[in-house]
């Protein structure tokens, strides 16, 4: 659904409650993403992007629950059920992307970004992002010679931290 005019009004009340505390240019660009996404501008949509969009260390990959402390420290009334409806919506729009790890845990990231692959910290959750164009192309040699074409991949090294 695409906001309307109409909407405009609503959507000042929203930046001026999310804009607290908030750096403007990470709103703007939160505001821009949802509308070009056809999704109406919230403060919970609002809120939720601009976290997982902070260059804060950690802030990259979050699970639901993460971003729900978060927000809750921060002093935002929102529901564990509201992140998950959010995250969901932002998902089925193409602005955030969620990744699911061995034993359920489940992180989200925003879209978008440039095609890499992670590891988890066994131990500790760490998520760490790597990219390797090798990997990549041998993994694409590998479907050729079965005949086919990559159309997405997903490579995930669960690690330890090594002993020093
Ligand atoms: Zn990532």
């Amino acid at each position: 659904m695409l906001p309307s005019t109409s909407n405009a009004a609503e959507n000042m009340r929203v930046r001026k409650t999310v804009l607290s505390g908030s750096p403007h240019s990470a709103l703007r660009y939160a505001t821009q993403q949802l509308r070009a996404a056809g999704l109406k501008v919230t403060a919970q949509r609002l809120c939720i992007l601009e976290l997982l969009r902070r260059p804060t260390e950690g802030s990259a990959h979050l699970s639901a629950e993460s971003i729900h402390d978060r927000l809750r420290q921060e002093g935002r009334a929102i529901s564990l059920a509201t992140v998950y409806r959010v995250l969901s919506q932002l998902e089925a729009c193409g602005l955030v992307a969620r990744h699911r790890f061995l034993g359920g845990h489940c992180i989200f990231e925003i879209a978008n970004t440039d095609a890499h692959d992670h590891m988890l910290d066994v131990d500790g959750g760490a998520i760490v992002e790597f990219s390797d164009p090798i990997i990549r192309l041998r993994l694409q040699d590998i479907a050729a010679a079965n005949g086919y074409d990559v159309v997405d991949q997903e490579v995930t090294l669960y690690v330890r931290a090594a002993a020093i």
